[in-house]
């Protein structure tokens, strides 16, 4: 039987309309919840104030209500948690798990070259330093990462991968302007927000190797992690315009409905034996985040005007 008291969520950055890559994470999260009788919660990523827009914000939940992806809560948008995030970093500096960093932008430039040159991940000379005559200058967080040993992430769909802690750089937690940065800010809001399943494309993760050096730092419990597949064109490359209409916006002016779209979305990377064409209910009884499949999906026009012709 399935796993209960699962919280899932959906967490765009709102940066652009909401593609069908996002559609399709949004949509895995929303059928697992459904399956366990859980909870599918929605999360705005408007940490990064120079690349998030109104706009964006409202086009991705204009795709959202189009697809009948509804957050089960009350919207969280992370730039208002921004407070609660720069807590947690003083936590954390109290326990010995970050530091303060005065490296320089050239410093900065050279221990990345460094790195890229082959040589060991970024370690700031601060991290085992006093601070400097004037410790007002301006400076960031890093977290205090472990330099040996290795960071497993359990994926759902991946099986297990080994991260070697050496390779992990002290990343920043906050910014110079006390801003929080993206890997500090998921893994406080998930925790905060009791989210047990984390649901995204595999772009993130690296990133969840880091995140899980982040949960242990502060004693939390882990999240199960499900990486998926990237949606490929039908000629296998990454998506891109040249194969056609990729924001849901664009499917829904094409004369495409919801239920088709969710039909077709599903079966992006994800099956049940041969059935192709099958309503919410059966999608939502069959779905596991387990039978995700490891190779990018591709993007099929003729099996999306089929499959949304049946419903
Ligand atoms: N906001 C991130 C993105 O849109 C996703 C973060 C996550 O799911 O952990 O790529």
């Amino acid at each position: 039987s399935p796993p209960s008291g699962v919280v899932t969520r959906f967490a765009p950055s709102p940066t652009g309309f909401l593609h069908i890559g996002g559609a399709r994470t949004a949509l895995f999260n929303w059928l697992y919840a459904r399956h366990t009788g859980g909870k599918f919660l929605v999360r705005v990523e408007d940490t990064d104030r120079e690349r998030s827009t109104e706009a964006a914000v409202a086009a991705i939940f204009e795709g959202l209500d189009w697809l009948g992806l509804k957050s089960d809560d009350e919207v969280v948008f992370q730039y208002s948690r921004a407070d609660r995030h720069r807590a947690v970093v003083e936590e954390m500096l109290a326990a010995g798990r970050a530091y303060r960093c005065w490296m320089t932008v050239e410093e900065l430039a050279a221990a990345r070259e460094a790195a890229r040159a082959g040589g060991p991940a970024l370690r700031s000379p601060w991290r085992d330093a006093p601070p400097p005559n004037d410790p007002s200058l301006p400076h960031v967080i890093r977290f205090k990462g472990p330099t040996e040993g290795t960071t497993l992430v359990d994926d759902l769909v991946k099986g297990p991968v080994t991260f070697n802690n050496a390779d992990l750089d002290d990343l920043v937690l906050l910014r110079a302007d006390g801003a929080p940065t993206y890997n500090l800010a998921v893994v406080v809001d998930d925790h905060d927000m009791g989210v047990t399943h984390v649901i995204r494309g595999d772009d993130h993760l690296n990133n969840a190797a880091r995140q899980t050096l982040i949960y242990q730092a502060n004693g939390w419990t882990l999240p199960a992690f499900g990486h998926i597949p990237l949606i490929h064109g039908p000629d296998g490359a990454k998506l891109s315009k040249r194969h056609g209409a990729q924001a849901v916006g664009e499917f829904a002016d094409m004369g495409y409905i919801p239920e088709g779209m969710r039909n077709y979305l599903a079966r992006l990377g994800w099956g049940h034996g041969d059935d192709e064409v099958f309503s919410d209910e059966q999608a939502i009884a069959w779905f596991d985040v387990k039978d995700v499949v490891k190779a990018p999906a591709r993007l099929d026009w003729a099996k999306l005007n089929f499959i949304n012709g049946q419903h």
